[in-house]
């Protein structure tokens, strides 16, 4: 009998049964500044012990680590297989206090972070993922459980972009979003913006209305795409677009907007909503934080922020 695996290519069915070929095997580790994620809004100016393994749920035909997330593991000589606990060590050796599953997507291995994030619990460390949101509602309630911080992609805002260009639908990531942030888990969005194929005025208009209806205070990162794997006709970005999505997601009420591969400090740092107070400034990696109390209030009008220090 033909054993298959599926669009993920990292799991097979044996006999009606699915198993994971993948069960801690890293593809890559490294550590990061927690910006880079993007979480802007939680324990900023940390570094974080980050993994990867191979495959992925979704075929984005511009996925920038698409050498990992579009192979299975017999098409990757570098996996190499650690289990939870020497995950842990390895991450509490190189100074870090939390675990990012993120460069691919983290769903795929479900059973790994799952494991890692119980244990990181216990050793008092805490866990981030980076996913594209596409993920079922109960096996997203129980990594939840046990994941401190999410940031999820919302790639575009129609269906048709989600069916043809990543390979998905939209409403589940939306819905995954919506049960993390009914959760009260500390949530960040990024939406990468495409020239021509998620770019228009009434898409992003429709983005930052959706991103209101949850809380005004979610932090939400716009960023700028570069041609890259299958999407190589499209231009960079240009800057005037991030711009304009910037000023339509402040215009709807988003208190917390960035511009992600802009490098203008003034669209990375963070403000206070209510006054403007400069709170956290960011130049490149250099994270500062400035105007805020140890409890996370601005220094200057002791607005509450939404952030973990
Ligand atoms: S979801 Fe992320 S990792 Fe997967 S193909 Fe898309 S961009 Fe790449």
């Amino acid at each position: 009998m033909m054993v298959k695996t599926g669009v993920c290519r990292v799991r097979k069915n044996i006999g009606g049964k699915l198993y994971t070929l993948i069960y801690g095997s890293v593809s890559s580790m490294a550590i990061d500044p927690i910006e880079k994620k993007p979480l802007f809004h939680y324990k900023p100016a940390s570094r974080i012990f980050s993994v990867s393994t191979v495959g992925c749920n979704l075929r984005c035909k511009h996925c920038q680590n698409w050498e990992i997330s579009q192979v299975g593991p017999e098409n990757f000589s570098h996996l190499r297989d650690f289990k939870p606990k020497e995950l842990i060590k390895l991450a509490k050796a190189h100074g870090s206090e939390g675990i990012a599953f993120t460069y691919n997507e983290p769903t795929i291995w479900h059973e790994y972070t799952l494991d890692v994030a119980k244990l990181a619990k216990k050793s008092k460390m805490y866990s981030v993922y980076v996913t594209n949101g596409y993920i079922n509602e109960e096996p997203l309630l129980e990594i939840a459980e046990h994941i401190d911080a999410f940031n999820i992609d919302i790639k575009g805002f129609t269906d048709e972009f989600y069916m043809k260009i990543a390979g998905g639908r939209l409403a589940p990531v939306l819905r995954s979003a919506e049960l993390v942030h009914s959760l009260g888990k500390h949530l960040e969005l990024t939406y990468l913006i495409i020239p021509g194929l998620n770019d228009s005025e009434e898409e992003l208009r429709k983005f930052a209305e959706w991103v209101l209806s949850l809380s005004a205070d979610i932090p939400v990162h716009f960023s700028r795409f570069y041609p890259t794997y299958k999407l190589t006709d499209r231009p960079e970005t240009p800057i005037k677009t991030v711009h304009k999505a910037y000023k339509i997601a402040k215009k709807v009420g988003l208190e917390y907007v960035y511009l992600g591969n802009t490098w203008e400090p003034e669209y990375e740092s963070t403000y206070c909503p209510k006054c403007g107070n400069l709170l956290i400034e960011r130049v490149y990696y250099n994270t500062k934080i400035v105007g805020l109390t140890d409890d996370g209030h601005c220094k200057k009008c002791g607005t509450k922020i939404n952030i973990v220090l």
